[in-house]
Order: C-alpha cells, then sequence, then structure tokens
C-alpha cells in the first residue's frame, strides 16, 4: 500500500498551521480600551486589596492607552469614557507577563543531534560536551537562541537570564551572540547572561579564569560557575569560592551558581556560600540553582544553612522540570525523589525563592519550551504550591525579577506598559488543568502573534558537525 506523504507546514511565522490553538479572543486594535470582569493574582498587583479568595485572586478592571496600562484597580474605582472598546474576560485571569531567571539558551533544541543517551546528568554532559566541541559556531548558537526566544515570547515571557557554557573557547563564541541577541530583542524580551564552567577552573587554571571574566565584564554579564562536580564535594571549595567572591567583587559582579544538582546528601556546597558570601561581606547578588540535595539535609543542618541563607541573602531557584527529568535516575528503577529544594521550609525562614524553567530540548530535559505558565503548572504539582496560604503567584516571575533588578516587571500597575497575558481560567484549578494554549499576549498593550516556530526551522542544523571534534573547546 502506498501513503501519500502529509506535506510540511512551511517555516512559521507565515505558516497558516501554527502550532497553537486561536486566540480566545481579539483584542481591538484601537489606541486605547478596556479590559472588564478579570481577575488578577493579588501578589501581582500591588494596588489591590486581598478580598479573601481561596487562590488570592481579586476582580479588577483595566484601561491601556497607547502602550500603557493607563488605570488599574478595582471594578469601578475609577471613571471610564462610555464608549471605550471593551473586552470582557468574564471572570477570566490576567497575569502580567512572565520572567524567567534560570535557563541554557545556548543548548536549546540540540536534541534531535545530542540526545542524552541514558537520561542521566553524566549522559547529559557527556553529549553536550560532543555537541559543544563540534558545533557551537556562532551562527548555530544565534539560530537556536534566537527560536528560543521566539518560543518564549510568544508564551508570554517579558525577561531571561540564560547561562553560557563557557569553557575553552566557547564563551568568546557564546556572549558575542548573546549581546546581539540582547540588542536584536531589547523592548520585547530583557536578556541577561551567566558565565557557566566548573567552578574548580579558578584555581586550576587562573589564566583561563581570568579571561573569562574579562568577557563576562565586557559583556555586562553575571560571573557563574558549578560547584558540585560529582559524587564528593571538591576540597578545595571554600579556596574556590572565595576566588569567585574575590573575582566578583573587584569587577562588580553578580554570582548565579548551578549548585548540588544531586540527590547525593553528602554534596552541600551551598552552605560553603553562604559562608563564603557572609565571609567576603559580599555586596552583589547571589542566586543559587537548583540546590537539589539540601532535600536530603537533616532538620538540624537544614535550620543551620536556611540561616545562613537568610543572613547573606542568597537566593535560591528552582528548576523543577530538569530536576524530575535528571535526578534519581537509574535504569530500570523506578525515581523515588523528586530531586527539588525545599522551597516551603526555605521560604518559612526567610530565604529568597522563585522557580524557573532551565534547559529545553538539549540532553539535560529532551522536553520543554521555555512557557512559564508550563513551568507554573509543573511547579505547583511537584512542589506542592497548593493547599498553601503562602503568595506562589510571585513564582510566575515577580521574584525573579525583583532579583534581577527589574522590579517593574511582573505586575500589573498603573502607568507601565500594557504587558499582560489574558486568560479564560476563572481559578488556578482551571488555569492548571489546561496548557492555556488559547491565551493572549499583549505586549505594549498590543496583541501579538502567539504562533509557536516550527521545529522545522532548525532540521538544517542537525546535520553533520560543522566543526572537528575537540577544537572549539581546545582551540
Ligand atoms: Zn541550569
Amino acid at each position: 500500500m502506498t501513503l501519500t506523504p502529509v506535506p510540511h507546514a512551511p517555516a512559521s511565522p507565515a505558516s497558516p498551521h501554527g502550532n497553537r490553538a486561536r486566540s480566545f479572543l481579539t483584542v481591538p486594535a484601537t489606541a486605547a480600551y478596556r479590559i472588564i470582569n478579570a481577575r488578577v493574582p493579588v501578589d501581582l498587583a500591588p494596588a489591590l486589596q486581598d478580598t479573601g479568595d481561596a487562590d488570592r485572586l481579586t476582580p479588577c478592571e483595566i484601561v491601556v492607552d497607547g502602550t500603557k496600562v493607563s488605570m488599574f484597580g478595582a471594578p469601578g474605582s475609577f471613571p471610564v469614557a462610555a464608549d471605550l472598546p471593551t473586552v470582557d474576560l468574564s471572570d477570566g485571569i490576567v497575569l502580567p507577563r512572565f520572567v524567567d531567571v534560570h535557563t541554557h539558551l545556548d543548548k536549546g533544541h540540540i536534541w534531535p543531534r545530542a540526545a542524552n543517551p541514558d537520561g542521566t546528568p553524566d549522559g547529559a554532559r557527556g553529549a553536550v560536551m560532543a555537541d559543544r566541541e563540534t558545533r557551537w559556531v556562532a551562527d548555530d548558537v544565534r539560530e537556536r537562541m534566537d527560536f528560543s526566544l521566539r518560543c518564549a515570547y510568544a508564551h508570554g515571557t517579558a525577561a531571561i537570564r540564560t547561562h553560557l557554557d563557557s569553557l575553552g573557547r566557547q564563551a568568546a563564541i557564546s556572549f558575542p551572540v548573546f549581546a546581539e541577541m540582547r540588542e536584536a530583542w531589547k523592548g520585547r524580551i530583557a536578556l541577561q547572561a551567566s558565565a557557566l564552567f566548573p567552578a574548580d577552573i579558578a584555581i586550576d587554571d587562573e589564566p583561563q579564569f581570568r579571561a573569562l571574566a574579562d568577557i563576562v565584564e565586557r559583556h555586562g554579564g553575571i560571573m557563574g560557575g558549578v560547584t558540585y562536580m560529582g559524587e564528593k564535594l571538591s576540597p578545595k571549595i571554600d579556596a574556590v569560592l572565595d576566588k569567585l567572591f574575590e573575582m566578583a567583587a573587584a569587577r562588580g559582579l553578580e554570582l548565579d551558581l548551578h549548585v548540588d544538582e544531586s540527590c547525593a546528601p553528602d554534596a552541600v556546597s551551598l552552605e560553603r556560600i553562604a559562608d563564603a558570601a557572609l565571609r567576603h561581606k559580599f555586596k552583589g547578588r547571589v542566586l543559587c540553582g537548583h540546590c537539589c540535595s539540601l532535600a536530603l539535609a537533616s532538620e538540624e543542618d537544614f535550620k543551620r544553612i536556611a540561616g545562613k541563607l537568610a543572613e547573606a541573602d542568597v537566593a535560591i531557584v528552582s528548576l523543577p522540570m530538569v530536576n524530575m527529568y535528571l535526578q534519581d535516575r537509574k535504569a530500570m528503577r523506578t525515581p523515588r525523589l523528586r530531586g527539588v529544594a525545599p522551597l516551603h521550609e526555605l521560604d518559612t525562614a526567610g530565604v529568597r525563592v522563585m522557580v524557573s524553567s532551565d534547559n529545553t530540548r538539549d540532553p539535560f530535559h529532551a522536553y520543554g519550551d521555555l512557557d512559564m505558565m508550563e513551568v507554573f503548572r509543573e511547579a505547583t504539582r511537584i512542589l506542592h504550591f497548593d493547599h498553601s496560604d503562602r503568595p506562589w503567584a510571585r513564582m510566575f516571575g515577580a521574584a525573579s525579577a525583583e532579583h534581577m533588578g527589574l522590579p517593574k516587571l511582573c505586575r500589573i500597575t498603573a502607568g507601565e506598559p500594557a504587558d499582560l497575558v489574558l486568560t479564560r481560567a476563572r481559578s488556578f484549578q482551571e488555569l492548571m488543568s489546561r496548557p492555556q494554549s488559547d491565551r493572549v499576549v499583549l505586549v505594549n498593550g498590543k496583541q501579538i502573534d502567539t504562533t509557536l516556530p516550527d521545529y522545522r526551522e532548525l532540521d538544517h542544523l542537525y546535520a553533520k558537525p560543522v566543526l572537528e571534534a575537540g577544537r572549539a573547546a581546545t582551540a
């Protein structure tokens, strides 16, 4: 029997076969309009009062004038011209555009040519290293980054911080591409970048460490590093952290580290980081990603570590979707652990916490699309944000925005840009039961095309390697 092949859809954005369902409404193309019968998380709307709703949602009305929210408040709390075009959300939730503080735009979408062979962290590291050394030239990095950013933009994201693999000569390739992207995406997505490398090079290869710091500083980046690299904590950890903190302080850089991404209970470098921040009286912001091992700390150890984190103002970002993919994985064995940092307890202890997406379609996470709605939905299930009276709606990005020095993002305020996500969902239960594929995204008051880019656009990147193995990392 002969089957007729299905014709491929043309590449987006011209594609009439978009990957997203139609938006549930069309916002008027007029300069000014009014959104009525909307509900907003009170924790993302500083001007509104908590009305006692179980989800901490509160009714609101919004007037958009030009690019800005000109009026925002409880229904009927301000006068509105009777002839203003009106969007009736029928009690649907309105959110500010999202902020994603921990991603890897340079790794995104390499899965079809660099699959993780067994789903483990070691499998991920090996697959990424081989791919990076043979294929990560500027054009390749640029094209995948842009694709990822178009996905994030269509999903409703306003700001992203990415880590950039920075070993060998990769930093000199990826940071300039990133700087280009930051410029090209200005006004749509605010971008920040942090260098990613084994922190031990601060001692083992000082010339490389200094050269990397130069690149980071030149591109307005953030100093990163991985502080845990295996089954046991490096005996050099304190000396390495001293070098990192000294370098960051001398150059006025923030720190954003990959920390204890393991279910080994004795891999807690997090406490050493808090100690170093206190020892150096570090003034810059410090963010630690993952911190999986902390979930296995004894009650006593946890209390001590959380106390130090709060005192040093070291913030924690959990990456629950990637943790669920990589942690506690062994062949033919069902995982017993979730591998996520204990956010409830950290929050209670006064530590600033946030959630983010991390890797997308690369060996560290086979899935994902930089959709913060997915991250919030999954984080709620994995971390049990529900059945809790804490303001977890801030995890959509408000907490991340504050950490990134962008405090006006991911909240709705009169006088600020009309950067909003409109949904049909009336409660968090409705919001999280469906992917909200018909959401409406407003950027500067205008409805954007939420068609997702087509994976077929990237097919040409999955042909043969562009460099000899080993050249990129060692040259
Ligand atoms: Zn990461």
